[in-house]
Parts: C-alpha cells; sequence; structure tokens
C-alpha cells in the first residue's frame, strides 16, 4: 500500500491536468513585468479577494514577511498570536530582517485573541514604547475557522488605534469552504491578505499577497530586496491558476476525511481527538504508548507531525481507503 503522508496539506504533487497547464503557460520575465500567466494570476487573485492588486511570491513566508515590513517600520511593532505561524513558525524574520517587534498573545480556545488582550496591547504614543502598528490574524489557525464576528470586531478596534491589519490566510480557502462564503468576505477586514497555493490547493510552489495597489507597489520593492523576484515564474503561476479552477471546492472532500478520521479514533482510552472544523485532526495522547506512536505509525507507512500534539493533515493525495488504513493503524497500537 502506498504511504498515508498526512504531515501536511503541502507533500501533494501536481496533477496531470495540473502538469498540463504549467506546460501550456506563456511566459516571460516577471522581473520585468513580462510574464503573462503571472499577471493573469495577480490579477484573478486579487479579483478574488477583493482588492487591488497581487504579488506572486516563493513562500507564504517570504509573503508575510513583506507585508510585515510595508506596514512597518523600523521601531515599530506587531500584535499576533504566540502560536501564529508568523511568529512561531517564521524563524523570527520579522525581527530579524524587518526590525519589528512580535508582541505576542495568548489565543483562546478558538484560536482568537481576546479583544481586551488586543486592545490592552495596544501601546500608547511615548518614546518609552515600540509604535503599534499592525495586528496580524491568522485563519484557519490551526485548522479551526475564525468566527466572522470576530474578524469584523477585531479589524475594527485595531483600525479606532490606527493600526494596520493583515491576515496570514495561508489556507483562507479552506475557511471560506468551510464558512460557505466567498474568500472576499474574510478578506475584506484586512488591509492586506496573504495566500497560499501549495498548501491544500495542491500546487507546487507559490502564494500571493493582496491588497492596495500602493501597498503591492512597496511590496513589489521588499520581495526584490528579499530575493523574490522570479524570471519565468509562470510556469508556476500556471499551477496556481489551475489550483484556483479545479481544487477550492474540493476541499471540502478533505474537511470529510478529517472528520472521516477524528471519527475513527473515537473512544479510545487514553486518546483524546479535537473534533476537526476543516482539514487538520490534532490529537492528545497520554501514557506510555504515546513515545512509541508515530514510529509504529510510519512503519505502516502512515506519517504524521507530533512537534507539539499530534497531527493529521488531509489533502488532494489521500483519500477514504488511506484514512482508514490510517484508522487501523492506531487503533492496532491500542489494541483498540
Ligand atoms: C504554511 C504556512 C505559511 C507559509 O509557509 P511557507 O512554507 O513559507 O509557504 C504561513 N502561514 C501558515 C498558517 C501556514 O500554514
Amino acid at each position: 500500500m502506498k504511504t498515508v503522508d498526512l504531515r501536511s496539506d503541502t507533500v501533494t504533487q501536481p496533477t496531470p491536468a495540473m502538469r498540463e497547464a504549467m506546460m501550456r503557460a506563456p511566459l516571460g520575465d516577471d522581473v520585468f513585468g513580462d510574464d503573462p500567466t503571472v499577471n493573469a494570476l495577480q490579477e484573478r487573485i486579487a479579483a478574488m479577494l477583493g482588492k487591488e492588486a497581487a504579488l506572486f511570491v516563493p513562500t507564504g513566508t517570504q509573503g508575510n514577511l513583506i507585508a510585515t515590513m510595508t506596514h512597518c517600520q523600523r521601531g515599530d511593532e506587531y500584535i499576533v498570536g504566540q502560536f501564529a505561524h508568523t511568529y512561531r513558525w517564521e524563524g523570527g524574520g520579522a525581527a530579524v530582517l524587518g526590525s519589528v517587534q512580535p508582541q505576542p498573545l495568548e489565543h483562546q480556545g478558538d484560536g482568537s485573541l481576546a479583544l481586551k488582550d488586543i486592545e490592552a496591547a495596544i501601546k500608547p504614543d511615548d518614546a518609552h514604547f515600540a509604535r503599534s502598528r499592525l495586528l496580524c490574524l491568522e485563519n484557519t489557525i490551526g485548522g479551526k475557522v475564525l468566527p466572522m464576528v470576530y474578524m469584523a470586531q477585531a479589524a475594527e478596534l485595531v483600525r479606532r488605534r490606527g493600526l494596520a491589519t493583515h491576515l496570514d490566510g495561508a489556507r483562507l480557502f479552506n475557511a471560506s469552504v468551510k464558512l460557505g462564503v466567498p474568500a472576499r468576505d474574510i478578506a475584506k477586514h484586512f488591509d492586506s491578505v496573504s495566500v497560499c497555493f501549495s498548501k491544500g490547493l495542491g500546487a507546487p510552489v507559490g502564494s500571493a499577497l493582496v491588497g492596495p495597489r500602493d501597498f503591492i507597489k512597496q511590496a513589489h520593492r521588499a520581495r526584490k530586496m528579499l530575493g523574490g523576484g522570479m524570471r519565468q515564474a509562470g510556469v508556476l503561476a500556471a499551477a496556481a491558476l489551475h489550483a484556483l479552477e479545479h481544487h477550492i471546492d474540493r476541499l471540502a472532500d478533505d474537511h470529510a476525511l478529517a472528520q472521516r478520521l477524528a471519527d475513527g479514533l473515537q473512544g479510545i482510552t487514553g486518546v483524546t481527538v479535537e473534533p476537526p472544523q476543516t482539514n487538520m485532526v490534532f490529537v492528545d495522547v497520554a501514557g506510555e504508548k504515546a513515545q512509541t506512536l508515530l514510529p509504529h505509525l510510519k512503519s505502516c507507512g502512515v506519517l504524521a507531525t507530533g512537534l507539539y500534539r499530534l497531527r493529521f493533515v488531509t489533502h488532494l493525495d489521500v483519500d477514504a481507503a488511506g484514512i482508514d488504513h490510517a484508522i487501523r493503524s492506531f487503533r492496532d497500537h491500542f489494541n483498540a
């Protein structure tokens, strides 16, 4: 049986139709603005997210860093969740490369940052403090969807205090499909948004940053400075365009498979399964069997990650048979 790789939704291979689209794409040198496929992708994603302009970038990490460096200057700070990707998983880039100080906050159970915590973290205009300049939220966060009302309230609160807003929407389309609302209805609360094509959408590489035209113009300079100016990048943009066309609605299948996995793992003593909202299943295992679980799964051809908690992610390259094999392999370990 082929490996059931549930480490991340980044592990997908481009489908034959996606490879075909990549082969056919008209190309040019995007540093000269000459790549028609990159230009088409940028127009498409900007329109889909209801923003004036977009920039194709190699990674979500770079998109978030560019956004932070464009919203903030040296000595500014951004408010962010303790477990947010931009804070915890991007090598501290905002501080290292942007001279932008993070102000991390604890998350609530639903992944949000409490409005009162955000408000309390905004510093007064005083020479002692870094200038609070930006709120960065993430949706989905740890597979959870931030409520629409919450995003509106958080954005309104910080805007009133003169801060800008950025959404790390690496999995924005998972949130959109789950909520049954167009992605632009989520994006509208934020000045800028980054999205990944290389996660559940199944493209091999690439992300986009969207926002107002003058913001994207400045972001373009930061992308060049960070080494993100790519040449015949249309070969990659074609995969992203194909994904936007064919791989959004099917995210619901990934969500259903995550639910199938969670259901299959219910009722094992010492195992707690968090009910999944999108394509991630988080599992806590008590006792000595926790240490040997991942190696056991691996020996059965099932891959997962366990840095903080066990995490299983569904995607384009797993099916119900693979999930059922993962469930059986997991239950075997507990003789359950
Ligand atoms: C994957 C991810 C990113 C960007 O990751 P890259 O690997 O740099 O593309 C950003 N934010 C979140 C929430 C992510 O999951």
